[in-house]
């Protein structure tokens, strides 16, 4: 089972369909059991949406990483008393 922390680490890539199927399983696998992860995954999938749909070529890398790094402060907020260390 990944930790709450790994699962956000890799949940850009798990958007962008860059992992392989055997970790995309155990992502879904996380985010189907741990309810604050869910609702941060929703955030993010939302965010992405939005994004996709601005009638713009794809997001330039710069402003995708201020995106990444919100959300990751974001995260950092939501989850540093409630992360756990499995
Ligand atoms: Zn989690």
């Amino acid at each position: 089972m990944l930790s709450c922390r790994q699962l956000f680490e890799r949940l850009s890539e798990f958007l962008d369909g860059e992992l392989s199927e055997d970790v995309c399983a155990h992502i879904r696998a996380h985010l189907s059991e741990c309810a604050p992860c869910q609702t941060f995954f929703r955030t993010l999938e939302e965010t992405v949406r939005l994004c996709q749909q601005l009638p713009s070529p794809p997001l330039p890398e710069e402003v995708r990483r201020d995106v990444q790094e919100r959300l990751r402060a974001e995260w950092r907020r939501r989850f540093a008393r409630s992360e756990r260390s499995n």
